[in-house]
């Protein structure tokens, strides 16, 4: 039997921790989808599905096994449709638990068939999330670290002319920017 697996979330943008629970899912899986879910991405998010679905194939195109998809509905759904046997989730703290144990119930109610399999974050990347790193960008740090060299540059710049169009707008002092912390 053919095996897949699908690694969903908002991935705005990826990081070298998604890439590590893709990497490994691919590994234990005949093939995985990374899907670039539209229910999952807060406020809209700062990057176009399009983006980020560029940005998932050139980190992911020397893994044969791994495709990228969108999809604007439920992955339990997506899951079916596919005949995919397992969602595989990333865990990097017990703050993860509480929503990925109630999602992971949901999608056994939906998905009877399909097993949601935990992969507990590599400890390197247990910190990294793709807010973070669009914190550290919007305020002029330096993300190497986070993710390839390859898209650096395309997150760099997107991230850089929100912020310029952001201060021509008067959107300046840190009252103003905590307000708008999610949508970075
Ligand atoms: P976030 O926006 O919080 O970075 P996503 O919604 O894009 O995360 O996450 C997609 C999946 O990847 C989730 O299962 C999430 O737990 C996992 N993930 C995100 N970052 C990491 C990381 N640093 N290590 C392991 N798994 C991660």
């Amino acid at each position: 039997m053919n095996t897949l697996a699908i690694c969903p979330g908002s991935f705005d943008p990826v990081t070298y921790g998604h890439l590590d629970i893709i990497r490994r899912a691919a590994t234990m899986f005949d093939s995985v989808i990374v899907l670039v879910s539209y229910n999952a991405t807060k406020n809209g998010g700062t990057f176009l599905i399009p983006e980020r679905i560029d940005f998932l194939k050139r980190t992911t195109n020397d893994i044969p096994n791994v495709s990228i998809d969108s999809y604007d509905g439920l992955t339990a759904e997506y899951a079916i449709q596919k005949g995919a046997v397992a969602i595989v989730k990333g865990l990097r703290a017990v703050s993860d638990f509480e929503d990925e144990f109630q999602q992971a119930l949901i999608n056994k109610q939906l998905a009877p068939d399909v097993e949601t399999v935990f992969m507990v974050a590599s400890q390197e990347y247990m910190y990294l999330s793709s807010s973070a790193v669009r914190q550290v960008c919007y305020f002029g740090g330096d993300i190497n670290m986070f993710m390839p060299e390859s898209i650096v540059g395309d997150v760099k710049k997107k991230i850089l002319a929100a912020k310029t169009a952001r201060e021509e707008k008067g959107a300046v002092g840190s009252a103003r920017l905590d307000g708008e912390k999610l949508s970075l």
